[in-house]
């Protein structure tokens, strides 16, 4: 199945140049390029019968033609097949077709019906001139598919290559007819062959949506093969040795009884479950997941302290400056008690500083290091690193999560690596995407929180809403946030809207210290203006959406995001976050511009009737799909090419499991091949 597709009748040296701009090199890259949809051309629809939208093949005698000057010349036919009629209409012809298409004629033609003025219409249909008294050309026997293609390519070609195959190729199933039968999956010669050729019956409408046989059992080899490039992963991972950290006790006890706080229970349950992945010879890769304020910090620094206390240096890495700056707080306020060195990293340092954080890390001065995707970086090294932490993962995405397991290895070791996420993580990538992973849920708040009331107002009560802010601010000494949001526009459009907000703020309160933050502000200065906010010596913060992950001020009890309609719910959800993390009662205001659709409208309500992260995740992917939800659309999760994470959620997942199962350990060959199949650039990911 391998072998190049120039071994095929037909294929010149530019034809095999357009395939591969396709993606397609082999007999079986030209297998699995599969048609974008589907024509019926099997039967002759009575012209009595047509239905608007629908594309037919349908026959008749040109009743009358003439060329009609409105607001376009046109040619029009009216088509009669006894029964009824139907209009063609033309605006391109040359003359021989105007010829052609005289009175008299008899026409077979194929194109979408739609409502014209007077009559149903077929659009410049593709016709072929039938003779009368000749016996009519055969109809095709199976529905029409229509390949993904580009303007060099013609459907004809796909056509005799796929032909080809099926006659002279064996095509191997990979799934053994056990595992076949036990999860009642076609043959992939069946499934391909109906999905190339369907037989007149096949709804076109199943195929469409994904729900046919022929379509499923592609779908569920796919995820499968996903899954199992995973579980590879994962099984990889134990045969690999890690630094074995099991020297943990002084320092965590004292970390804890510094502590203003005592850990939930969730907090300790996952804390075991990480102090003793850490302790094994082989590298932990676990995901910690709990939503916005349920305490992942204080978990993370309690593993990072049974890495230093075990001789080793640790890496905390956060998707933004400002996230990375809150974590260097934190962490400096818990660690430097202990007399712990600590370390910053990010892009946006001077040079000097940055010569001086590599030297503490490189000679182990630090052992504890933070900072953005910067810390790896080719230039950086580390002296000794036993535990890599990864915060708000979903900002990173997949790629750059695999293109990290092989970072920092030293003498053969592996860290360990702890990923963080607020956002939960969908089923279907979970065992697809994820499945390398072990699992850690926080699944309890910290107690004492208060939910945060929520309210929907129209942006034409501003005035009230600024009021209220005064009242927060001045009367009862708390803080407030003024959140602009501006995606997808210029990040120049994002600064100058910040930047008038915040004028046009202090204006009506002049009373207030307000302090501004956008992506344009220096990381030093930034730091400074969150340092102020913390100490209360700013009242007001406006920012654009930099400060959604991880900002953490508990005096702050109100917020106001502008425009929240533009956002998506777990990015609300995470924003809202920043409100309610004491006991008193915080307040969200959203914003919003009039008019809002039934769907916003909904969406905004969702996000004002609950509190739990995983119900909101779980309503956001309904409306949007994972990709967006997990920030990596424009990647593409996972490169799929068949499966739709969207359309496809709720097909055969624990089927999937129980067969990656059965496959990985009754099967490896079988599985190796099916990876190969279906993920070109290969389980290691190298190149990301
Ligand atoms: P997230 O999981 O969103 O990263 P954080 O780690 O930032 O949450 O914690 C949110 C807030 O809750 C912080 O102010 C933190 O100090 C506090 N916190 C964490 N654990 C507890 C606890 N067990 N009891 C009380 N407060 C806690
Ligand atoms: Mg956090």
């Amino acid at each position: 199945m391998t072998t190049p597709v120039t071994t095929l009748h037909g294929i010149g040296k530019q034809v095999a140049e357009q395939l591969a701009r396709l993606g397609i090199h082999s007999l079986e890259d030209m297998l699995f390029h599969l048609p974008l949809r589907y024509e019926d051309r099997t039967k002759i629809k009575p012209l009595n019968q047509l239905k608007v939208g629908e594309s037919v093949l349908v026959e008749g005698t040109i009743q009358s033609a003439e060329v009609k000057f409105g607001k376009r010349r046109s040619l029009i036919c009216m088509l009669s097949d006894g029964a009824d009629t139907v209009m063609l209409r033309f605006f391109h012809f040359y003359p021989s077709q105007r010829e052609k298409l005289k009175p008299g004629t008899h026409l077979r033609c194929f194109g979408e019906v739609r409502q014209g003025y007077q009559n149903l219409e077929l659009v410049h249909p593709q016709y072929e001139c039938l003779d009368y008294f000749d016996s009519n050309p055969l109809l095709e026997d199976h529905l029409t598919p229509i390949y993904p293609s580009n303007s060099h390519l013609t459907q004809t070609v796909f056509y005799s290559l796929i032909d080809q195959i099926f006659q002279k190729q064996e095509i191997i199933d990979y799934l053994p007819e056990t595992v076949r039968e036990q999860f009642n999956l076609l043959p992939i010669k069946e499934a391909l062959q109906i999905l190339h050729q369907p037989p007149p019956e096949v709804s076109i409408k199943a195929l469409r949506d994904g729900k046919h046989p022929a379509l499923r059992r592609l779908v569920f080899e796919e995820l499968l093969a996903h899954h199992l490039s995973f579980r590879t992963l994962k099984l990889q991972a134990r045969r690999q040795n890690a630094p074995n950290l099991d020297n943990a006790g002084e320092l965590t006890q004292s970390l804890l009884a510094q502590l203003p706080f005592k850990l939930t229970e969730a907090q300790q349950r996952v804390s075991q479950e990480i102090a003793a992945d850490l302790r094994a010879t082989h590298p932990m890769h676990r995901l910690l997941q709990g939503d916005v304020g349920s305490g992942k910090t204080i978990v993370a620094a309690l593993s990072a302290l049974q890495a230093i206390e075990s001789g080793y240096q640790v890496a905390v890495m956060a998707p933004t400056e400002l996230l990375s700056e809150q974590h260097q707080r934190t962490f400096s306020q818990w660690l430097e008690p202990l007399e712990l060195q600590i370390a910053w990293l990010t892009g946006s340092l001077t040079k000097k500083k940055r010569e001086q954080a590599l030297e503490k890390m490189a000679s182990g001065e630090a052992q504890l290091v933070i900072g953005t995707h910067a810390l790896f970086q080719k230039d950086v090294e580390f002296a000794k690193l036993g535990l890599v932490i990864v915060d708000e993962q979903h900002r990173f995405g997949v790629h750059q999560r695999l293109a990290l397991r092989n970072k920092g290895t030293q003498d053969g070791l592996y860290p360990h690596q702890l990923i963080m996420t607020a956002t939960p993580i969908p089923r279907t990538l979970a065992m697809t995407a994820y499945a390398d992973l072990d699992t850690s849920i926080i699944d309890e708040l910290p107690p004492g929180r208060t939910p945060v009331n929520t309210a929907i107002i129209p942006n034409t009560r501003r005035d009230e809403v600024i009021a209220r802010i005064q009242q927060v601010c001045q009367h009862d000494g708390r803080q407030a946030y003024w959140v602009c949001t501006l995606i997808e526009e210029s990040e120049t459009k994002q600064f100058q809207a910040a930047t008038e907000t915040a004028e046009q703020l202090q204006n009506a309160l002049p009373n207030l210290q307000i302090g501004l933050i956008h992506g344009r502000i220096k990381a030093k200065e930034k730091e400074q203006i969150m340092a102020q906010f913390q100490a209360q010596e700013l009242d007001l913060l406006v920012a654009t959406t930099v400060i959604e992950v991880g900002v953490d001020v508990p005096n702050a009890s109100l917020m106001i995001i502008e425009n929240p309609e533009r956002l998506g719910l777990a990015q609300l959800h995470q924003l809202r976050g920043r409100v309610g993390r004491g006991a008193l009662q915080s307040y969200c205001v959203l914003l919003y511009q009039p008019p809002l659709n039934d769907l916003t409208k909904s969406r905004l309500a969702t996000i004002r009737d609950n509190h739990d992260g995983f119900i909101i995740a779980q309503r956001d992917l309904e409306i949007r799909g994972p990709g967006d939800v997990l920030g990596t659309r424009q990647k593409g999760v996972l490169n799929l090419r068949i499966a739709d994470l969207q359309r496809d959620k709720a097909l055969l997942l624990d089927e999937i499991l129980e067969a990656g199962k059965i496959l990985s350990k009754e099967y490896p060959e079988q599985s190796q091949l099916l990876i190969q199949r279906w993920i070109k650039e290969g389980i290691h990911y190298s190149k990301v």
